[in-house]
């Protein structure tokens, strides 16, 4: 690492930096490279691209480097495959499951699919040799098919959710004005106050944060704002408790243990509670507070303080164990096996619709063949074609 100063091609400083040199073969691309390390500020950025341009060079495409890395064999295409998912994924539990793709899972569901198939393969071709039974056999070839399709589309959706970041659920605080939502909001996230980040684009009147538990990124959603206590704001309060709820994975009522419970919690309660929700009793530290006995509602209640903090940590170690109940199974696709499956898929939808229609034997028999064949190419060798366009063309530019 080499200090010095920047100059442009008049001889202006641009600022003192430093210079991290790369000597081919030995750096990630495989070529001679150099990093430089500058002040981040917008103008010496600016300037010191403007310098290097002046000197010839041209900017990176996306995915460059990696491509570059693959093309100087660094880098096989698998890994390049994995390396664009790296960038992607959201949360520990999706490293894990990149990480352990190599487990050889979803050969394993690949295989169980395909016998699916050659069975619905063996129904047809007796149906081409005996055409007298023709509806009888056809009708036992819809069921293998039928769950194979359902199984393919959970495992391509799998990916699609991965990539577009829409897994991520929501937990919901609930309960009326002044119980303590916001408060518990704040308890829970001191917990983690060293990842959190202000989310962009929230609305004023709720607050949304990025939680981690067991692995699984959560948003934990305050609907702060309401906390004015003349009836018409409450209501209108609990009314967006409400519509949060309805798009929450998981909820938690917080009921102010001074007062007890009222008519619109009891209502919340009924109304949600068979969406997965615990229930807690805030201000513990309180002389009035007070707990109900025994089970309420069937469940037992969790007393807390979010004031004093008492009962966080028993608190989340509850959401450790109910939220981690809901984590998605099952192996994560790469991006080259979900469009291959994808394709699979189409073959598969195509054979059962033309089912329906009671087609020529024959001529279905050679669309399951074909099907056959595309499932097994899911888990086949990648190659730099195949990742090309899909991958290289995703990364981000300088990646
Ligand atoms: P929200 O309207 O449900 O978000 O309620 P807040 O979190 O804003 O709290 C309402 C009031 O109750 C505030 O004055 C808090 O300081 C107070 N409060 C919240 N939790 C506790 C608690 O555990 N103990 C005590 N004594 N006060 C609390």
């Amino acid at each position: 690492m080499i200090m010095g100063t920047l100059f442009d091609h008049e001889g202006k400083k641009i600022d003192e930096c430093l210079a991290l040199v790369f000597v081919g073969p030995n750096s990630h691309t495989g070529e001679d490279s150099v990093e430089f390390h500058c002040h981040g500020s917008e103008p010496v950025v600016r300037k010191l691209e403007e310098a290097l341009l002046h000197l010839g060079a041209v900017p990176a495409q996306p995915g460059e480097f990696s491509y570059r890395a693959h093309l100087n064999g660094k880098i096989s295409a698998v890994e390049v495959e994995d390396l664009g998912d790296v960038y992607l994924a959201k949360d520990t539990a999706d490293l894990e499951k990149i990480y352990s793709r190599k487990d050889g899972s979803l050969s394993e569901r690949i295989s169980a699919l395909r016998e699916h198939l050659l069975k619905t393969q063996a129904i047809l071709d007796t149906a081409v040799d005996f055409s007298e039974e023709y509806s009888d056999v056809i009708g036992q070839a819809k069921a293998p098919l039928i769950q194979t399709i359902h199984e393919c589309s959970e495992i391509t959706q799998r990916y699609s959710r991965f990539k577009t970041g829409s897994t991520v659920p929501r937990l919901v605080l609930a309960g009326k004005p002044n119980a303590g939502k916001s408060s518990l909001f704040n308890a829970l996230l001191g917990r983690y106050r060293a990842i959190v980040h202000e989310e962009a684009g929230t609305t004023r009147d709720v607050i949304e944060e990025d939680i981690e538990v067991q692995g699984r990124r959560w948003k934990l959603v305050d609907t702060a704002g309401f906390r004015e206590s003349s009836e018409a704001r409450e209501k209108e309060g609990i009314e967006l408790g409400e519509s949060f709820l309805s798009a929450a994975s998981f909820w938690i009522l917080v009921v102010d243990g001074s007062r007890g419970i009222s008519l619109d919690e009891e209502n919340l309660l009924e109304k949600h509670g068979t969406k997965p929700h615990l229930v807690v009793w805030n201000k513990k530290d309180l002389n009035q507070w007070a707990a109900p006995e025994g089970k309420w509602y069937g469940k037992s209640v969790h007393p807390l303080s979010a004031k004093t903090s008492e009962g966080i940590n028993e608190l989340w170690s509850k959401l450790d164990s109910e939220l981690s109940k809901k984590e998605s199974t099952g192996p994560l696709p790469t991006a080259v096996e979900a469009s291959r499956l994808e394709k699979a898929l189409g073959l598969m939808k195509e054979l059962l619709a033309r089912l329906e229609k009671n087609e020529l034997p024959e001529y279905l028999a050679e669309i399951n063949r074909e099907a056959t064949r595309a499932l097994e190419s899911v888990v086949g060798e990648v190659g730099t074609e195949d990742v090309l366009d899909r991958v290289f063309g995703e990364f981000c530019i300088g990646k």
